[in-house]
């Protein structure tokens, strides 16, 4: 019987397990540092928003651990002895693996500010990062004005849970506009919209410069490459994550911003994989970049190693990319690849569409001279996602997405749609005649 280790217990390490143990009875050990049991991370903000306690977020019983038979231990691996096969913990013992899972996730940056180690500046990451937060923000007389440095989804995350306790809170985006290195114009200069008429100040084109102590060596003001100084309680950085791999440095395991993987999510050490936000592939698979923190892709690499681990060999396969967020009350949706302006691929052209008052918009790329849908964005609409999966295997084109939109849309019933408005539009700018078929069910099970 072999012993899989598997270092971290988020999303892509609990998937491994889980999916391992269906196929084999192989000793299975997951060791984390930050909790003893698996929660959903995405929805940590909910906690602090109240919508939710801690234990919700748990989606597995502690029973199901014992009966699955997964050993949890709850310590911080230090390092990695390939030549032993061992994991060395904080506490000086020692665990001898026969196949070792890297699934160490990823860690908050910092960019060597001036005072960013100060009490009362945080990021947003782990469990122990929610508690802090409740001692650094628990309500607007403690803290009476955060601001946070970075203009991504958890900088957005972190407005909508100070907002929820009424914290007046500035952010700073090094950005000309929000998250446009990502989105492309028209969406990015909605949210902003969106942002300040929720009275969270926004400043763009704006950076961190140093972040000021008082008497007691807490943050009480940040200063910014614009001469401005902002008096706080609270700094909040959210200027992205990088892979969390530092304990692996002397292992002799290949790294470069990640742990370096093959297809198969193979280190160069034999029996040692890497999965999930940690892992970064050599090679980019199309589009995608090196290193992908996100939650769905975690599962399927957790997913694949299962079946590598238990006999079938698999590569890595992520289909088509897909993500979702929320801009405070705005739920966005990115299907295949739109660009922003500045990253636009060769060919990539933009039909966007947005609603005359309410916070709505769609922007579809395709591709200019055969019309191919490259990918569509939707912001405050909700898509299907089977349907836009197979929009793209088949190579539809644009016109066929505005003709059969309706088949994609996934809002709740009464909600209104927009099918006719958006054909609308693209006819006036393209000098077609579409009209938006009626959805069909035999259409969307593929029964046709
Ligand atoms: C606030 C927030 C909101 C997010 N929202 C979204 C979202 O809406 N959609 C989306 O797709 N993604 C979202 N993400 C990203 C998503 O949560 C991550 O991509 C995902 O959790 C990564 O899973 P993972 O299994 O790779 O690693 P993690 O979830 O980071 O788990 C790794 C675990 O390993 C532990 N560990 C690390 N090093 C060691 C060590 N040396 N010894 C022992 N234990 C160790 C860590 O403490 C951690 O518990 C969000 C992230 C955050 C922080």
């Amino acid at each position: 019987m072999n012993h899989i280790v598997i270092i971290g217990n988020g999303i892509a390490g609990v998937t491994a397990a889980r999916h391992i143990r269906k196929k084999s009875t192989d000793k299975i050990t997951l060791i984390s540092a930050e909790t003893k049991h698996f929660f959903s991370r995405t929805a940590l903000m909910y906690v602090y928003m109240g919508h939710m306690k801690f234990e919700h977020l748990r989606p597995y019983e502690d029973w199901f651990w014992k009966k699955n038979d997964i050993q949890l231990l709850q310590a911080y691996v230090t390092s990695v002895d390939t030549g032993n096969k061992k994991v060395l913990l904080k506490n000086s013992k020692s665990l001898d693996y026969d196949k070792l899972i890297i699934a160490t996730g990823s860690k908050s940056n910092k960019f060597g500010w001036p005072g960013q180690d100060l009490d009362g500046v945080q990021g947003l990451y782990s469990k122990q990062d929610l508690e802090l937060l409740e001692i650094n923000a628990p309500n607007k007389e403690v803290c009476k004005r955060a601001v946070i440095v970075g203009g991504g989804l958890i900088g957005i995350e972190l407005a909508e849970m100070f907002q929820s306790r009424g914290i007046p809170t500035t952010m700073l985006v090094r950005e000309e506009s929000y998250w446009n290195n990502v989105l492309p114009s028209g969406e990015s200069q909605m949210i902003n919209e969106h942002i300040r008429e929720h009275h969270i100040e926004l400043k763009l084109d704006t950076n961190l410069r140093e972040i000021l102590a008082d008497e007691n060596g807490r943050a009480r003001a940040v200063t910014t490459d614009k001469g401005e100084t902002i008096a706080c309680t609270l700094v909040a950085l959210a200027p992205g994550v990088s892979p969390n791999i530092e304990f692996l440095r002397d292992s002799g395991i290949d790294l470069g911003k990640g742990v370096l993987v093959n297809r198969f999510l193979e280190t160069n050490i034999p029996d040692i994989y890497a999965i999930g936000d940690c892992a970064e592939q050599r090679e980019a698979i199309d589009n995608r970049k090196t290193v992908e923190a996100v939650w769905y892709t975690g599962r399927i690499m957790g997913e694949t190693i299962a079946q590598t681990l238990t006999g079938n060999r698999m590569p890595y396969n992520p289909g088509h990319w897909f993500n979702s967020a929320k801009f405070l009350d705005i739920e966005y949706q990115t299907y295949g690849w739109v660009f922003p302006e500045m990253d636009k691929m060769e060919n990539e052209a933009h039909f966007h569409w947005r609603h005359p008052e309410e916070k709505l918009c769609l922007t579809m790329a395709y591709h200019l001279e055969n019309k191919r849908l490259l990918g569509i964005n939707t912001f405050g609409i909700r898509l299907r996602h089977e349907i836009l999966d197979r929009w793209l295997t088949e190579k539809r084109t644009i016109h066929y997405a505005i003709e059969y939109l309706k088949d994609a849309n996934f809002d709740p019933e009464f909600y209104k749609n927009y099918e006719f408005e958006i054909a609308a539009k693209f006819n006036s700018e393209f000098g077609t005649n579409i009209e938006p078929r009626k959805k069909s069910w035999k259409r969307i099970l593929g029964r046709v």
